[in-house]
């Protein structure tokens, strides 16, 4: 077999390329082996008869992290940013109400009652202690505010972020600052004050970004800048690892094209779903496995769809709307794309992306592309008042779209950050890790490329 590569990574999603892209820089020369013929894992764009889809992620957070990536790609000439003050509608009882923003915002707000207003406007003079015992993010919302602000404010946005179930979910895992907050300061409301950044140091919270050439823009880059050790059509089908006197070494099994081909590498990064890493490192630690195979995903199917303006009753003016179980619709959630974005369509002409499924609608999924888009469609004619047929709609179902932080998911990360430093030379990286988030999944692969990095380093050392 050929001389060992420095570093393999497997899985050409945002995690994957990050770390592929930032190793590089530092100087580790990698390969990113990608099972599809294209890179971008869940981040694609595509473009139909004039309109702009995203086949998952819409748009992500500009954090300043994200921004200065943007810059370092060079393509911050296609970046565009949402009017931060576009509005975020919840439904309730069938009309759109305004999601309150700040404290000043929940005392007039409709979308909730007196009572529910109260306790959050009143919580951060209440001092409450977290239960010794992992809590789930339902239970945490109903002992601070009560049912009706999980129901509509708290259950509806976690659907938006990790299509999950609230009383699955955990607090620790899930929203681990929420958890922070509460055990330092009694109260979250006080310790979101605390720890918001002091005046003038930065432009204020960060506003959503994508690019005129949609998310896949900046996958794309990450690609180009990582160059033509980038592979994609390549299956990676097995994993071992093999002790030699310089050290460990993996060697990977993979299929390209019907053939099949076996690389050896000096480190390894996993930035797969948890599923797929749980099948790759079965040969090298059972137990490890059935960590990452104890994982749930959620399953989404994304409705992109482009209508003209005039079959619209009203202006969609805002970020989108999210929908609370209880209103009983398929639609989780609709991203007003165009008003966003304002150049995802052209003039006279709007687009929009509904999301449906998630883990308390799984059975969606059982349904023909040709059956959700209707459904969606129907949907939306009563939510959003939008009239007659799209001019062209595109679905994208994602059986295994998003890992589930439910309880007990902190012990599995435990028992992969464990593994990571007792198998040297193997390294995990991906959204089930740190958080779901683009941004997350950024910070997480730029962490584990210094890691392996560092690796790397050390070994060169020892065996100088
Ligand atoms: C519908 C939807 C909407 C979202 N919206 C947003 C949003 O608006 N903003 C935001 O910040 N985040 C959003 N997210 C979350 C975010 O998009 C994801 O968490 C993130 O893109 C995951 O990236 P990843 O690289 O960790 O995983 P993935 O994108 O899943 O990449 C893993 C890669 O590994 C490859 N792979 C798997 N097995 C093998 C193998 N055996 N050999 C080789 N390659 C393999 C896959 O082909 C894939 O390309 C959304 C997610 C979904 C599903």
């Amino acid at each position: 077999m050929a001389d060992p590569q420095q570093v393999v990574v497997i899985g050409g999603g945002i995690s994957g390329l990050a770390c592929a892209f930032r190793l590089q820089q530092l100087g580790s020369p990698v390969t990113l082996l990608e099972a599809a013929d294209s890179v971008g894992g869940l981040i694609g764009t595509s473009t139909q008869d004039g309109f702009l889809f995203e086949t998952g992620p819409q748009s992500f957070q500009g954090t300043d992290a994200m921004l200065d990536l943007v810059r370092e790609l060079g393509i911050e000439a296609d970046l565009c940013m949402a009017d931060p003050r576009a509005p975020r509608y919840i439904l309730r009882h069938g009309q759109l109400q305004k999601v309150p923003m700040s404290p000043q915002a929940i005392v007039s707000s409709s979308l909730l009652g007196v009572g529910s207003r109260w306790k959050v406007v009143s919580e951060a003079f209440r001092k409450t202690k977290p239960p010794s015992e992992e809590e789930s993010v339902a239970d945490f919302v109903r002992r601070k505010f009560g049912h009706e602000i999980l129901e509509y404010l708290v259950a509806p946005f976690v659907s938006g972020v990790y299509a999950g179930d609230p009383e699955k979910l955990s607090l620790r895992a899930a929203f681990p600052s929420l958890e922070e907050w509460e055990r330092e300061y009694g109260s979250i409301l006080r310790g979101a004050m605390k720890s918001r950044p002091p005046k003038g140091t930065t432009s204020g919270p960060p506003r959503l970004c994508s690019f005129r050439g949609g998310m896949a823009t900046l996958t794309r880059a990450l690609a180009t800048h990582v160059g033509q050790n980038v592979r994609g059509g390549v299956h990676a089908d097995a994993v071992t690892r093999v002790q030699t006197t310089s050290g460990p070494r993996y060697e990977i099994r993979m299929t390209q094209g019907g053939r099949q081909e076996t690389v050896s590498a000096r480190a390894l990064v996993l930035a797969t779903p948890a599923y797929t890493a749980s099948h790759l490192v079965a040969q090298i630690s059972s137990p490890l496995a059935a960590s990452l195979s104890g994982i749930a995903y959620a399953a989404v199917a994304v409705v992109a769809s482009g209508y003209y303006t005039h079959q619209l009753s009203a202006e969609l003016d805002g970020f989108g709307v999210l929908i609370p179980r209880s209103e009983k619709y398929h639609t989780l959630g609709t991203v007003w794309n165009s008003s966003l974005f304002p150049e995802r369509a052209r003039d006279g002409q709007f687009t929009i992306t509904s999301f449906a499924g998630g883990v308390t609608d799984p059975e969606i999924m059982d349904k023909t592309e040709k059956e959700i888009a209707a459904i969606v469609q129907q949907e939306n004619e009563h939510i959003l008042e939008v009239t007659g047929s799209p001019i062209v709609s595109a679905v994208w179902k994602h059986p295994k779209a998003l890992p589930q932080y439910n309880l007990g998911h902190g012990h599995v990360v435990r028992a992969i950050r464990d593994a990571e430093r007792e198998i040297p030379g193997l390294f995990f990286s991906s959204n089930y890790l740190q958080g779901p988030s683009i941004p997350k999944c950024v910070e997480q692969g730029f962490q584990t490329a210094h890691a392996v990095h560092a690796h790397l380093k050390g070994r060169a050392l020892a065996a100088s």
